[in-house]
């Protein structure tokens, strides 16, 4: 009797503690990969290394990838003082950028300004002289595709100095974000554009709205440096 019992029981009972077994071992795995993970985030947290920077990026991108959708790197950071400008409607420009699409981007969008009329930027070799310095940068913990920061003569709200810095994470080194290479002409376009006293204009069609790459300069940005020269 009681060896028909056994028999009849021996298939579920090998069946759960085959399922048991395997329960128990992928608990196993999720700890160790828990453990691992929680000191790589430790590590990328307390260090300053090549290694530790693209943990923390990659971490960043998954976070991102999971959380949103959202492809459009929508602000730069810039600082703005109203009626901020050059003492006259022309500065010379270092481009210190090393990545060549970003070099090319910003002779291009500087030309395109230069063409205009309205402003010219005049390319120098003197970094240390430089009014205007453009460089880039790789930063994925920063979310801006582009930076200006302006130093200007608080008396006379004249600017001293300006530097630029396109973020090569977002324009070139990640796809995911679309960045054409008119978007990045673009991006270069506004930063300039800041660089010499505009402000963000998100009520028609400019090279200045704030989402930063969508258009290049337009007739009303030109009316707006010209303006601003005039007076
Ligand atoms: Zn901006």
């Amino acid at each position: 009797m009681k060896k028909i019992w056994k028999t009849i029981f021996y298939i579920p009972v090998f069946l759960f503690r085959i399922v048991l077994h395997l329960i128990w071992g992928l608990f196993k795995i999720a700890l160790v990969v828990f453990i691992l993970l929680a000191g790589f985030n430790l590590y990328a947290q307390n260090s300053d290394s090549q290694l530790a920077k693209s943990i923390t990026s990659t971490k960043n991108d998954i976070v991102r990838y999971l959380t949103n959708n959202n492809t459009n790197v929508t602000t730069d950071t810039y600082s703005y003082y109203t009626g901020i400008k050059w003492p006259s409607n022309t500065a010379t420009i270092y481009i210190g950028s090393t990545n060549q699409a970003l070099h090319s981007a910003y002779q291009t969008a500087i030309q395109n300004w230069n063409d205009t009329g309205v402003f010219t930027f005049t390319i120098t070799d003197d970094a240390s002289n430089a009014d205007i310095v453009a460089s880039d940068t790789s930063d994925s913990n920063s979310e801006a595709a582009g930076l200006t920061e302006t130093e200007r003569n608080v008396l006379t709200n004249q600017m001293t100095h300006a530097t630029i810095t396109l973020n090569s994470y977002y324009l070139i080194e990640n796809p995911y974000y679309g960045y054409t290479t008119d978007r990045i002409i673009h991006t270069a376009e506004h930063e300039l554009g800041h660089a010499i006293g505009l402000d963000h204009d998100d009520s028609e069609i400019s090279v200045m709205q704030s989402a930063g790459s969508y258009y290049g300069i337009q007739q009303t940005d030109i009316n707006k440096v010209a303006s601003l020269y005039t007076t």
